[in-house]
């Protein structure tokens, strides 16, 4: 800190007029989380000029009122004030930066590259949890007395005291006992619950004991040995590189994780590994506890104060594995050794919400920061990873055969299209050939049909009318029991009528198959078979994913029916068919990534089939058999669909070619987004043609739209996108920001930019 020079205290204020040389003094510059974008600058006062520094939050007065906001601190610089006054940071909220230097640095890049606001990803790289505890105390413990009650207790509040035989948090305590918090407040109160302590003092809530225990194989396979020596280098070495394991299903791609995992630990470092969802990995998490005790497992399921402990033990490096979706690559380790991330070719990896960044780009700038490997793992890599692979830029290690032997399963195709594939309901006569020889063997069964629900869609026989959601541009799916429709864009639910609402003929006819009809189906064709289905609807409830995986595992289940959810990161050995109903269901959507998914799912779900000794096969049910997604998912061939795409993507610009930004108008007024979307689009043709980059042949950026979105209608609201695109990441940036900087958004209108968009409905 600066010391004062004699004659007058720094941090004294001066009237404007003294003319005596420049007036030094602390400036904290400040960020926002909401509101203002634009970075503030304030006056540290003497007294606080030690606790404000990059990284805490501090309270400013803002505004004409002076009303008091919670900012980050995100700079702090000694020396010349400003010419005009400055107003003084008014107190500071943390006891300890909750930002690193790097992790400032991180947001910082963050809000340029996805075009988002600062305060937003500031936001966005704490948990909630760390944010709203004031002082970070920790949350009290309680635990119950055992005094005698002046009444005995209501069942409700015997199920707390029963919950709080050991002590526990009253969130906690609140979701083990169904109890309200005013419940729990009541018997604080009356002295049958008191604080034993807070819940810093917990071991991280990792969500349990491992239910299964791999053992470490003995030894590595030569393609994995070649995998963790790649990782090995330069890990060693100190620095970093990105090497991307592209590997088939079942080839050891986790069993090197693990390994280079253990080399980090051992090393005093700690490691970070990103999964799609924890609860639709539970076996990648388990073979995580299994072999280091302390893993911080982040899961969705955790509570705020849960969250704020695992952050804390972190922080203090007393975690060494840190397992989770997105966001936890912000997780604050203090030694960083090595990234991870499985399955990275999926979309979950993309925030959806604002900031709408990449793990992938993240874990990417961070690793180089830190100088250390990140690894990429996926049995189908994004076309992105691929063309850096393919440009020199990362390193792929490919992992072509299974482990221990065992042959990917072969693929039959049954051309839907074919009159002899023709069957009553969804199931055609191959498919059914081919469960009923699995089940005879003893095996299992997994079906995957990528739509829940009965019916996709009710469209009467004689006007042929759908039947749409009100609000949104899309049909309802029927859903069982209750004839319900229901509108899997906004989540309305609707009874459905018995006669048409145009033309009143009654009974239409409820088209398409989802995953509740298939179900029905399968009883029907399976009487002996016991029959469990998994998708959204089914798993509401905390654990039910795992009850279901359990049973099936323990095969107390003979046919899986499921969406994607079953086609991820599971290993089941006597899953000996895997039957895909329909691999067309995503193949024609309006999204230049359509293929690819497809390309990526249905290999992915085959990959579930004959993992064990029984051996397997997969059934594709296709109206598409010549697509080159198809036929390179039935010849387990991924890297064929991919040079087949390529050359298709480069032709048009499309990444990972180039880069697009993509910007969605809403309104409830169709007109207000249309003429919004119109403005839009022509601020960045002007600003194109503006650009150096119109000179080149071919055009290097380009501006599409506007033009209605896929999904025109949603939640009431009319929905407009324009998209720009252009070779060149930054300058196709500084086309949008140029573009967008002044503009005045009108009422009734929102609207959004989505840098790099994987979603584009
Ligand atoms: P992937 O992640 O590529 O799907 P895993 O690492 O899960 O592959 O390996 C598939 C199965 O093979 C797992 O049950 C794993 O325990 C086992 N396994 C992996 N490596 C070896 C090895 N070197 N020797 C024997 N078994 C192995
Ligand atoms: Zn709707």
């Amino acid at each position: 800190m600066q010391k004062s020079t004699g004659q007058r205290s720094l941090f004294e204020t001066q009237p404007a007029w003294v003319e005596d040389d420049a007036r030094q003094g602390i400036v904290a510059t400040v960020v926002l989380p909401d509101g203002v974008d634009k970075p503030l600058d304030y006056l540290v006062p003497e007294a606080l000029a030690a606790a404000v520094e990059p990284g805490r939050r501090v309270r400013v007065p803002l505004g004409r009122g002076n009303r008091e906001r919670l900012a980050y601190c995100v700079a702090v610089r000694a020396g010349e004030l400003p010419q005009q006054p400055l107003k003084a940071v008014a107190g500071v909220e943390d006891d300890a930066p909750l930002l690193s230097p790097r992790m400032l640095e991180l947001t910082q890049w963050m809000s340029e590259k996805w075009l988002a606001r600062r305060g937003e990803v500031l936001e966005a790289v704490l948990p909630a949890g760390v944010r709203a505890i004031r002082k970070r105390r920790g949350v009290p413990l309680l635990v119950a007395t055992g005094a005698a009650a002046a009444r005995a207790p209501t069942p409700a509040q015997a199920k707390v005291l029963a919950a709080a035989a050991a002590p526990a948090t009253a969130e906690a305590l609140a979701a083990q006992s169904g109890a309200s918090r005013a419940v729990i407040a009541r018997l604080v109160k009356t002295g049958l619950l008191a604080v034993a302590g807070v819940a810093d003092d917990l071991a991280p809530a990792d969500g349990g004991r491992p239910r299964i225990v791999h053992d470490r194989p003995d030894a590595l396979a030569p393609a994995q040995t070649r995998a963790l020596e790649a990782i090995r280098a330069p890990m060693r070495a100190g620095r970093h590189e990105t090497i991307v394991l592209f590997g088939v299903t079942g080839s050891g791609k986790t069993e090197v994780y693990l390994q280079a995992v253990e080399e980090t630990v051992a090393a005093g470092k700690q490691a970070i590994v990103l999964v799609p969802e924890i609860s639709l990995t539970p076996q990648t998490c388990d073979r995580f506890r299994a072999r280091f005790g302390r893993v911080a497992v982040l899961h969705s399921h955790l509570t705020p104060a849960e969250r704020h402990a695992q952050w804390r033990e972190i922080v203090k490096g007393r975690v060494s594995v840190v397992v989770g979706a997105r966001s936890a690559i912000f997780a604050p380790t203090p030694r960083l050794g090595l990234v991870v991330i499985d399955e990275e070719h999926e979309s979950s990896f993309k925030q959806a919400t604002a900031p709408r960044y990449h793990a992938r780009d993240v874990a990417e700038w961070i690793a180089r920061a830190e100088g250390v490997p990140l690894v990429l793992g996926s049995a189908t890599p994004s076309l992105e990873t691929f063309a850096r692979c393919l440009a020199g830029e990362w390193t792929m290690c490919r992992l072509p055969d299974r482990v221990g032997g065992s042959q990917l399963p072969p693929v039959i195709t049954v051309d839907l299209r074919d009159p002899s594939s023709r069957s009553r309901g969804s199931v055609t006569p191959r498919l059914t050939a081919g469960m009923k020889w699995a089940l005879d063997a003893g095996g299992q069964v997994m079906l995957l049909l990528n739509r829940r629900g009965f019916a996709t869609h009710v469209q009467c026989r004689s006007c042929g009318h759908t039947v749409r959601c009100p609000q949104c541009d899309l049909a309802l799916t029927v859903h069982r029991p209750g004839n319900r429709g229901i509108c899997h864009g906004c989540g309305l639910v609707t009874r459905l009528a018995h006669d048409c609402p145009e033309c009143h003929a009654p009974h239409p006819a409820q088209r398409g198959t989802g995953t509740q009809r298939l179900e029905e189906e399968i009883r029907g064709l399976f009487p002996g078979a016991r029959v469990a289905r998994m998708d959204t609807d089914t798993m509401r409830t905390r654990g039910s994913h795992e009850r279901t995986l359990d049973a099936f595992r323990a095969h107390e289940i003979d046919i899986l029916v499921g969406t994607q959810m079953i086609a991820k990161g599971l290993d089941f050995p006597s899953v000996m068919l895997v039957g895909v109903v329909n691999a067309d269901a995503a193949l024609h959507l309006a999204d230049f990534r359509a293929a690819e998914r497809t390309c990526q799912l249905v290999t992915q779900v085959a990959g579930r089939s004959g993992r064990g000794q029984l051996g397997g096969r997969v059934v594709v049910q296709t109206s598409t058999p010549d697509h080159p997604a198809i036929i390179a998912a039935g010849r387990h061939d991924y890297e064929a669909f991919v040079r087949s795409e390529l050359p298709l993507r480069e032709a048009l610009l499309y990444p990972p070619f180039g880069h697009i930004v993509r910007i969605v108008v809403r309104s409830i007024d169709e007109q207000a987004a249309a003429n919004w979307a119109e403005h839009i689009a022509a601020r960045l043709r002007q600003e194109a043609a503006a650009s150096p980059a119109e000179a080149n042949d071919p055009p290097t950026l380009r501006v599409l739209g506007p033009a209605p979105a896929p999904i025109a209608r949603l939640r009431d609201r009319f929905r407009y996108h324009v998209q720009a695109m252009g070779r060149d990441e930054a300058q196709l940036r500084d086309l949008v920001r140029r573009a967008t900087a002044t503009l005045q958004t009108p009422d009734k209108v929102a609207w959004i930019v989505d840098v790099d968009p994987v979603e584009m409905l």
